[in-house]
């Protein structure tokens, strides 16, 4: 056993795997948006937090980008103190409902846990997930909030990033007022994760709480078409920009202007915010393929290729060019999709979408590959094997490659510098931009990374503009951000 264990309580580990949680089966869920897992019971909580050894050095907690007390929030579940674990995950995690649902904790908290070295990991997230669920569920109290500043502070974008900044800085007692481009709050956690892994009602549920503590909300709200960012700067003592990563990137390759092909965001916000598969009852219609074909295999690909499977699709094929090995989505996230019959096809890559006379998709051209030496991502190369062209039939066909950032407020914002790939240059330590009172942070600083990632970023911020508020001089913040990203 490691020196970390050496270091623990000397406790035996008393179960060596780890308590699953129950799910739906497959075979009915495939037939419903309904969340997948249930989540432990309290005796299921129990039972698996007593798997933790309470490390003195607990090196789950440098695994996780925000520090969440783990060990200390895993002895009170112990302890059967539920409420008071989420209130001890709150003080660094203002969204754990959330963030227990779809962290990639294996490469996180969970990567880290000296149970792993020898048996599995204790289940970080499922408890977090139980605690944040139960403390919902039975009434939290709401913080006392402190005498108004008299600051007034604008967030643009009400993602995972704004709406952690949003409530940091309430809770600081600013003035802060949130614009959304879109109907409702959330960002991603709203339009491209679906029903069936993070429940909306969760999602409302959390920015609710932000409107009580008194953060105002103003949706349908474009900064860069309605105001500019030098007009917030005119009326708010500080910006926060939260804009994420929203703009699909798309594949070069002949075809992709064919009907029916989608990229997985207007796909995923089609299905999730508009409710499209309950056209005409709602007004913006999705194709509900007999094949459908998703080119990547990130979260965004899971998420598009177990969507199509409910709307009803016979097939629903994902075509990744790696192996299973080199698969950015959630571990959990490619298991479901296998036990839901997602038909993988690794090692092959798309060169052509062929459509039919009326323009519309009806077989996707692809090659197979092989693997070479890794590549600057460290990542094994996809090769093409030579003469290996074959045909998929399809009538839907999903690009899931990724998203670049929203790129309206670089455009709108003179001064304001941006990377190559358009992201806004940040110090990640502050939040700072190159203009004086604008701070940025999450995926629009990033590019496309995780949710709790994007959190973190947006409380870095708050701490750095409460800091310029109050006239003290902004530090820089150690923090473990640049764990555990994974390519959604
Ligand atoms: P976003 O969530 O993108 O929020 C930005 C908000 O800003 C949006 O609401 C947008 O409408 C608004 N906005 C944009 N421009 C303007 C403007 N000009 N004016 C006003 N408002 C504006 N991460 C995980 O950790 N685990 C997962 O399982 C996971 N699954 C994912 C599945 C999908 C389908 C996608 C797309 C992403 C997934 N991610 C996942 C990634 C994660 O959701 C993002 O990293 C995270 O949401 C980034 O947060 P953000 O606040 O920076 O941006
Ligand atoms: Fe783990 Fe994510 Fe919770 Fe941190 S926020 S403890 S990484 S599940
Ligand atoms: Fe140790 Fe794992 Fe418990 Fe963290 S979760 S304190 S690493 S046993």
């Amino acid at each position: 056993m490691g020196s970390d264990a050496k270091k623990s309580s000397g406790r035996k580990p008393l179960v060596r795997t780890r308590l699953p949680m129950a799910t739906q089966r497959p075979e009915d869920r495939i037939n419903n948006f309904d969340e997948v897992p249930y989540g432990y019971n309290e005796a299921e909580a129990v039972l698996e937090s007593q798997r933790c050894l309470q490390c003195r050095n607990a090196p789950c907690v440098k695994g996780c980008p925000v520090e969440v007390p783990i060990p200390q929030f895993i002895k009170l579940v112990q302890q059967g103190k539920f409420v008071e674990a989420a209130e001890i995950i709150k003080t660094k995690n203002s969204l754990p409902a959330i963030t227990g649902r779809v962290c990639p904790q294996e490469l996180q908290c969970e990567a880290r846990c000296v149970m792993g070295k020898r048996y599995q990991p204790v289940s970080i997230g499922n408890l977090e997930r139980f605690v944040a669920d139960y403390a919902r569920e039975h009434g939290e109290k709401l913080p006392e909030l402190p005498e108004p500043t008299g600051k007034k502070v604008a967030v643009v974008g009400a993602g995972p990033a704004g709406l952690s900044c949003a409530g940091d800085l309430a809770l600081l007692g600013h003035d802060v007022t949130v614009f959304e481009a879109l109907h409702a709050p959330g960002g991603v956690l709203i339009y491209g994760i679906p029903e069936f892994r993070l429940p909306k009602d969760i999602v409302k549920y959390e920015t609710s709480y932000l409107k009580k503590i008194g953060v105002k909300i103003i949706p349908n709200f474009i900064i860069g078409k309605n105001k500019t960012v030098k007009e917030l700067l005119n009326e708010f003592d500080a910006v926060f920009i939260g804009t994420g990563a929203g703009s699909p990137r798309l594949l070069n390759i002949p075809g992709v202007n064919l009907v029916n092909v989608y990229s997985a965001n207007e796909y995923l916000t089609r299905v999730n915010l508009l409710k499209g598969y309950l056209f005409p009852e709602y007004k913006t219609p999705v194709k509900k393929g007999k094949t459908v074909i998703t080119i990547g295999a990130g979260n965004v690909a899971m998420d598009s290729a177990r969507t199509a499977k409910r709307l009803g699709a016979e097939n629903s094929i994902i075509v990744y060019r790696r192996s299973k090995k080199e698969c950015p989505a959630r571990v959990e996230e490619v298991h479901h999709a296998e036990e839901e019959g997602i038909d993988f096809r690794f090692l092959t890559n798309p060169i052509r979408i062929i459509g039919d006379e009326k323009g519309r998709v009806k077989a996707l051209e692809c090659l197979r590959y092989k693997l070479g030496e890794p590549d600057e991502t460290g990542r094994a190369k996809p090769i093409p094997i030579e003469g290996s062209e074959h045909i998929i039939e399809c009538d839907v066909v999903i690009i899931a490659i990724g998203n670049n950032p929203n790129p309206i407020i670089p455009q709108t914002t003179p001064d304001l510098e941006t990377s190559k790939w358009g992201t806004i240059i940040t110090n990640s330590k502050t939040g700072e931009t190159s203009l004086q009172r604008v701070y940025a942070g999450g995926d629009i600083a990033t590019g496309a990374a995780t949710v709790i990632a994007a959190m973190g970023a947006g409380k870095i911020a708050a701490k750095s503009i409460h800091k310029q508020l109050m006239g003290h001089e902004i530090d820089e913040e150690e923090h473990n951000l640049e764990v555990g990203k994974c390519d959604s």
